[in-house]
């Protein structure tokens, strides 16, 4: 009996609760909105990044603390990519950029944007043990790196340690996130191990249309040819004795399938196949990833396709 509320405090109550409803009822929205807590989209900081796995990492590390933007969309190639208004828009309410680099980024345009907005810029390839390619007689460092999903993770540390320098508080959450997703690709890694093996050695052999692929070859025990080499610049070329080379190549070694690339013209890996007599084996995830909603739509999502197209088109029957 002693717990109940006497019905004067009772009313009182009722009547306060009344009072609280209404008030609540009467702020307008948009002040509710300016009293959210820090970390809401008015305070949250923006980065952005050229290609879509960058972004994609980025994500990975920063959740919603900060807002990810990407220059590139789903299936466009950044050799050739010209940067328009838009994205100088985006770089221009940048707080940090983040670039793939060694000249994946065509012409260095993620760099000349961010130094033109006065921006900084991490080059999340720096730390990458580099393959060696030809180019026009010389050698460079081949960019394509985050094809070995060992390599994806020196990406996610270069960009874990860049938002860490510039939100220092927050430094707890970007690391639990990064171990996170190291666990994450250390599974795919063995998950790709355990699915090419399906692949005898000697069909190994991935035919593509640029060299996007040699990381992947690498840490996978894959051998990769292509006519474009490592960039599919316009203005690089192509020798006009290269597809009947690589026509002889497939012929020679017993491929069966060639692969198209989701980001490219399919006309060159068509020309081949019918030259060759093989199959087109489906179509790979090169330099871009797929579209929102596809089961290309992450980098785990992109590599996983990729692997599943590529073994159930080489294996044995
Ligand atoms: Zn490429």
């Amino acid at each position: 009996m002693k717990n109940l509320t006497p019905p004067f405090e009772n009313l009182i109550l009722n009547f306060k609760l009344i009072l609280l409803l209404v008030v609540a009822a009467l702020v307008p929205t948009n002040t509710l909105q300016a009293q959210e807590p820090t970390g809401s989209s008015a305070t949250k900081k923006t980065i952005v990044c050229s290609t879509t796995q960058i972004a994609d990492f980025a994500r990975n590390v920063v959740g919603d603390l900060w807002e990810v933007k990407c220059v590139l969309g789903e299936g466009q190639d950044p050799h050739n990519y010209r940067t328009n208004t838009n994205d100088s828009a985006a770089v221009a309410g940048a707080d940090l950029c983040l670039e793939n680099g060694w000249n994946l980024e065509g012409h260095d345009w993620m760099r000349t944007l961010a130094e033109g907005a006065g921006k900084p810029i991490k080059t999340c390839i720096e730390g990458v043990t580099p393959i060696s390619v030809d180019d026009k007689g010389g050698q460079v460092k081949d960019p394509h790196a985050w094809m070995d999903a060992n390599n994806a993770w020196i990406y996610v540390q270069n960009i874990r340690d860049a938002v860490t320098e510039m939100d220092p508080d927050n430094a707890a959450v970007y690391q639990a996130r990064a171990d996170l997703y190291r666990l994450q690709l250390n599974s795919l890694r063995i998950w790709i191990v355990k699915q090419v093996n399906r692949i005898p050695a000697e069909r190994r052999i991935l035919v593509s249309h640029h060299d996007a692929f040699e990381y992947f070859c690498k840490a996978y025990l894959f051998t990769a040819i292509s006519p474009k080499g490592w960039t599919t610049d316009e203005l690089t070329g192509m020798s006009p004795g290269k597809i009947p080379e690589i026509v002889q190549q497939i012929r020679q070694q017993g491929v069966k399938s060639v692969f198209i690339e989701t980001s490219l013209n399919r006309e060159l890996v068509d020309q081949i196949a019918r030259e060759a007599g093989v199959e087109i084996g489906g179509e790979l995830y090169s330099d871009a990833m797929g579209a929102a909603g596809t089961a290309g739509e992450t980098y785990i999502g992109m590599m996983r396709e990729n692997v599943l197209t590529i073994v159930e088109a080489l294996k044995e029957e």
